[in-house]
C-alpha cells in the first residue's frame, strides 16, 4: 500500500498546484528604496549653480510621481533637501527590508571628457550576485534611452552598498563635469526618461 499512497499524494499535490497556480498568478509586490544622495549642506558634485543633491532629488521625485503600478512600492531615504548621514540611510533601507536599494548619484571628474552612467556593487557582499544581476538588468533598460552611454558595472565599497542587508546598486547617472551629460542631467525630459527607465526596470523584476 505504500507506493499507491505516495502516488496518490503526488497526484493530489500536482492537481492542487495546478489549481492554485492558474494562468493569472497573484502579482508580486515589489519594494524598492530610492536613496537620493547628499542633501542639505552636502551638495555633492557641483558645477556652477548646478549640483548633485538637486538633480538626484528631482529624479527621485519623478520616480515617485511617475509610478502608477500599485504593486511597486517606492520608499525614500530622504524626501526633501535635508542631510541624512550615510549610516542612517543604510539603517532606513535595512529596516524596510526592500527587494532592492538604489542609490542615485551624479559624478564629476577633472577630466571633462569622462562621461556616461556607471553602476557600482559591493563584491564581498553575500548578495553580490543578486545586486550584480539587478545592475545588469537596469543597465540594459537604461541603454534603451540613448541619451547616455552605459559604462561598466564596477566594484566599490561605498557605505550603502557595503552595509545593506538586501541587494543594493549605486548608480552614477552621469558626469556634471561633462557638458553633454550635464545638459541631459538638468533637462526635465531627460530626467523623466531616467525615472521611467528605472521604473520600467523595477516593474520587470516583480
Ligand atoms: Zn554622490
Amino acid at each position: 500500500m505504500k507506493k499507491p499512497t505516495q502516488l496518490f499524494l503526488l497526484l493530489t499535490a500536482i492537481i492542487s498546484f495546478a489549481f492554485v497556480n492558474p494562468n493569472h498568478p497573484k502579482p508580486k509586490q515589489i519594494n524598492v528604496v530610492i536613496d537620493a544622495a547628499h542633501g542639505g549642506h552636502d551638495f555633492g558634485a557641483v558645477s556652477n549653480s548646478i549640483n548633485e543633491k538637486q538633480i538626484v532629488e528631482q529624479i527621485a521625485n519623478k520616480i515617485k510621481s511617475l509610478n502608477k503600478d500599485k504593486n511597486v512600492v517606492i520608499h525614500f531615504t530622504r524626501s526633501s533637501d535635508v542631510f541624512v548621514p550615510l549610516k542612517e540611510r543604510t539603517e532606513i533601507a535595512n529596516a524596510i527590508k526592500p527587494d532592492l536599494v538604489l542609490s542615485l548619484h551624479v559624478n564629476s571628474n577633472t577630466n571633462k571628457d569622462k562621461s556616461g552612467v556607471e553602476f557600482f556593487v559591493y563584491k564581498d557582499s553575500k548578495l553580490y550576485k543578486e545586486s550584480n544581476n539587478f545592475a545588469v538588468k537596469l543597465s540594459a533598460e537604461m541603454s534603451k534611452n540613448n541619451s547616455f552611454e552605459m559604462g561598466e558595472i564596477k566594484n566599490a565599497s561605498y557605505s550603502i552598498i557595503k552595509n545593506a542587508t538586501v541587494p543594493a546598486v549605486l548608480i552614477e547617472l552621469g558626469y556634471l563635469s561633462n557638458e553633454k551629460d550635464k545638459k541631459h542631467l538638468t533637462n526635465e525630459k531627460e530626467q523623466n526618461k531616467i525615472a521611467e527607465s528605472i521604473l520600467q526596470f523595477v516593474s520587470s523584476i516583480k
